[in-house]
């Protein structure tokens, strides 16, 4: 057995995360899109042209999720006893303890009300600081457990990837001027000249070994040397970019129908429960 780095998980935040930035993305209007493109654009355009670990999702993320102050969404719910129990819950993810002298007396808040003054509340507000400082801690791996869950769902990545080629397009000259090795004047991003190992092992594994629109399995493939297709879910020719998360794999056939002109993907995926059972086959 090869060496596998394993890697906690939160899922109790991040699934509110990847909620919230689902809502931020469908509900609010493009301006807050385009905010999030500027970052893109401006700091990391590299992550249009070379694939990379951090992938713009992971910004994405990082963005929506700094866009909220979880003390001010404290104070908003009025310290409910709720938001103490989901945060609590997302520390237990990451094994931490807290010290029992910190914790307020909440039946005592409760039967007084939150005035922020008394001794009690202030211990509240210290206990709020306290969640706060070591969320923060593990911002990162909450952000990381987001992107996976995230990747799950394609028709949210094809959307996403189709407003970044909206905004590739729209600003095509100027990413020509600055970075003309990788990106053509009609907004064309180049083919990568070879894509990296971790990038085909990570979608093979993610797509379960199986190609994402006809669902036949290509495994064995990966084991006998030959790559499944790696097809980017917006087309190069549609001002796709060469992100982890704008990939999928597809099988030979259904590459070849697909080609330059479709975003197809789909929302299937395979239950536990549905896995072939050799003594009942
Ligand atoms: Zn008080
Ligand atoms: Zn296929």
């Amino acid at each position: 057995m090869r060496h596998i780095l394993h890697e906690r998980f939160s899922y109790s935040d991040s699934i509110l995360l990847v909620s919230g930035a689902i809502q931020n993305f469908y509900v609010d209007n493009y301006s807050d899109f385009n905010m999030f493109w500027e970052i893109i654009r401006d700091h990391f355009p590299d992550k249009l042209f070379k694939s990379k670990k951090e992938t713009i999702l992971h910004e994405y993320l990082w963005w929506i999720s700094n866009n909220s102050s979880m003390i001010e969404d404290f104070r908003n719910s009025d310290y409910s006893q709720e938001m103490f129990v989901f945060y609590e819950n997302t520390l237990k993810d990451f094994d931490v303890r807290i010290p029992s002298k910190i914790i307020p007396n909440f039946e005592y808040i409760e039967g007084h009300g939150f005035c922020g003054k008394c001794k009690s509340c202030k211990k509240l507000i210290n206990y709020v600081d306290w969640i706060a400082e070591k969320i923060d801690e593990f911002k990162p791996n909450i952000i990381h457990s987001a992107f996976h869950v995230l990747m799950l769902n394609k028709h949210f990545l094809r959307d996403f990837h189709e407003r970044l080629a909206e905004c590739i397009d729209r600003d095509k000259a100027r990413l020509h001027q600055l970075h003309s090795e990788y990106i053509l004047e009609t907004g064309k991003i180049k083919r990568m000249s070879s894509l990296p190992v971790w990038l085909k092992r990570g979608m093979f594994f993610r797509d379960k070994g199986v190609c994402t629109i006809c669902r036949n399995p290509l495994s064995g493939d990966l084991f006998l040397g030959i790559d499944p297709d790696m097809d980017h879910i917006v087309p190069l020719d549609k001002n796709g970019n060469n992100d982890p998360s704008n990939f999928q794999i597809l099988c030979n056939k259904c590459n070849n129908k697909k080609r330059h002109y479709s975003s197809a993907t789909s929302s299937y995926d395979i239950p536990y429960w549905n896995l072939p059972i050799e003594d009942q086959e």
